[in-house]
């Protein structure tokens, strides 16, 4: 069972891999095809935006060619009514000027107003007579383009144009979350800095003019691009989420299809011969002999791995396999040990039953049928009641109990102190032996309400004559005080932990000589309690 939660725990971990994977790379190829075509689009919007800035700028440029030919270009009232004119038919352009041959400016049709108002240098193109400039509109904080028209040493126009006239009407609703930047292509920027909107991060393309000396940067905020492509992001999330939830389902089952139910494991583990007894020693802690054995069930696997029984007890209990679990145990510990106890009359083996067992007399029958003319005699034989878990019907437990003591086994309440029975088991069950829990034991020296539970538990074995064992005894501190109190009967790691047949015989020939005396005559095996306390 634990390789298989290992498989599990692997499984579960590649599953998340593998279904993390999917998302990871549908979501960066998402993220690449949404910022290509965010910038090929952003790319044309900006073609499209130049395209009619250069056709404005041919506009005005041909409007000043033509003024220069009818020769309207000095500061006369008549000159400036005729710019005037001609100004209403050209759509961005707002003012003309008259500039002298030193570049001056001489006169403007938006009054005499001549002061310089450039801010950047003049740009020319070498095979265009055109020339421009960045300036700042009248008085207001934006920006002009100065177009003027190149006549060498002679005097000529030029027009002014606000840059967001030039940039106008590009589509208002295709410009959420964009900018546009006009600049002259030395880099001066021809626009004052748009903080209207907060753009954070963004996308740039940049076009160049092949008409004037000018280009645009385009931008758009990521944050927007987001939110355009919201839909293709949810759909690119949807569908690895999709993939990811079905691979894991796909791992999940074929994991469940190999998963082998532990019922049917351990109906298998019983047929194949799998589940064997080991044997723990009880000892007199006093003379050291060897008093008793349990027996403690072991699933030993064909690779040699030991399960401990509490991955496995459960599950016979539930389904009702314990009480072949059980029979097999006794069959086998009779015959593997069963000689040398033959031979040793006063050594006893405790065997765990359930609740389950003392629910019916199928056990009575069990043990009658195994034990009968076996090496082991009915009164080597002690068979433990755990107080853990609840007796479904005390009456019939007393009855069972009574019939087993009748065949001449002792009865054991095991895990004292732990459950359910408490003082009622005691008075009520009727059985020989009391074994301590490991908590006790284990809380001996640091819990003194321990040693007053110990202390009254004497009391009461005592008086009802049962025997005491102490369970999980693990130091000689232990020891010592358990036989300060008269308790000479332990079991635990101290002495020797739970062995397979083999160790447990070899255990048995080298502590205990056999002795051939009659059964009869042999006193009480675990010694009442008490006896020979000093
Ligand atoms: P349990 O009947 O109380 O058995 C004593 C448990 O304590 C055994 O664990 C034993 O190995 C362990 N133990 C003994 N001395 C020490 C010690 O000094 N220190 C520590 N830490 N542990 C010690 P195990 O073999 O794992 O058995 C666990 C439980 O499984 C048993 O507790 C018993 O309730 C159940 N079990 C085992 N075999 C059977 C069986 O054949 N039938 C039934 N119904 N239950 C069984
Ligand atoms: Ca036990
Ligand atoms: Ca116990």
């Amino acid at each position: 069972m634990r390789k298989f939660e290992r498989i599990w725990i692997v499984a579960i971990i590649a599953g998340a891999l593998l279904a993390g994977l999917p998302i990871v790379v549908v979501e960066r190829a998402t993220n690449a095809y949404i910022e290509r075509n965010a910038k090929s689009r952003l790319e044309s919007f900006a073609h499209g935006a130049l395209g009619l800035a250069d056709a404005r700028l041919d506009q005005t440029a041909n409007l000043l060619v033509d003024l220069l030919k009818v020769k309207v270009e000095d500061c006369s009232a008549v000159s400036m009514e005729t710019m005037r004119r001609a100004l209403y038919g050209a759509a961005p352009a707002r003012e003309i000027a008259v500039i002298d041959d030193d570049g001056r400016m001489l006169c403007s049709t938006a009054g005499n107003n001549t002061e310089q108002r450039a801010i950047s240098r003049e740009v020319t193109q070498p095979n265009r007579p055109f020339a421009l400039a960045v300036m700042r509109f009248r008085d207001h904080d934006e920006r002009a383009l100065r177009l003027r028209i190149e006549r060498a040493g002679e005097r000529t126009l030029a027009a002014i144009i606000p840059v967001n006239g030039l940039l106008a009407d590009i589509l208002p609703a295709e410009r959420r979350g964009r900018r546009l930047r006009l600049m002259l292509e030395e880099g001066d920027p021809a626009q004052a800095e748009d903080r209207s909107l907060e753009y954070g991060q963004t996308i740039a393309a940049t076009v160049r003019s092949p008409r004037f000396p000018i280009m645009l940067v385009a931008e758009y905020s990521r944050v927007a691009m987001a939110e355009e492509y919201e839909d293709v992001l949810l759909v690119a999330r949807l569908f690895p989420t999709v993939v990811s939830f079905f691979l894991i389902l796909f791992s999940w089952l074929s994991v469940r299809r190999h998963r082998v139910d532990p019922a049917s494991a351990l109906h298998q583990a019983l047929d194949a011969g799998e589940i064997v007894p080991f044997f723990q020693p009880i000892v007199d802690v006093k003379t050291g002999r060897l008093k008793a054995a349990e027996v403690l069930a072991r699933w030993r696997r064909p690779d040699g791995t030991l399960v401990m029984p509490h991955s496995f007890i459960p599950v016979a209990e539930k389904t009702g396999q314990i009480y072949e679990l059980t029979r097999i145990l006794m069959r086998r510990a009779r015959d593997e040990v069963g000689a040398a106890f033959a031979v040793r009359p006063s050594l006893r083996l405790g065997f765990n039953l359930c609740a389950g067992h003392f629910a019916n007399a199928t056990i009575i029958g069990d043990v009658r049928q195994i034990f009968t003319g076996s090496p082991i005699s009915f009164k080597q034989l002690l068979f433990e009641v755990t107080e853990r878990d609840p007796l479904p019907d005390l009456a019939e437990a007393r009855r069972v109990i009574s019939a087993l003591q009748g065949l001449g086994c002792k009865v054991a309440i095991d895990d004292y102190g732990t459950g359910h029975g408490g003082m009622s088991y005691l008075l009520k069950l009727g059985v020989d032996c009391i074994k301590i829990d490991k908590m006790f034991v284990d809380a001996i020296s640091t819990e003194r309400y321990s040693q007053t539970i110990i202390e009254t538990l004497i009391d009461l074995a005592r008086n009802m004559r049962m025997e005491i064992v102490a369970e999980g005894v693990e130091t000689f501190e232990q020891v010592e005080y358990l036989r300060s109190k008269g308790i000479n009967t332990a079991q635990g790691f101290l002495f020797a932990p739970p062995l397979p047949a083999s160790s447990f015989l070899a255990l048995v020939e080298a502590m205990e000589k056999p002795r051939l005396s009659v059964v009869e005559s042999e006193p009480s095996p675990l010694p009442a309690v008490g006896a020979g306390a000093a």
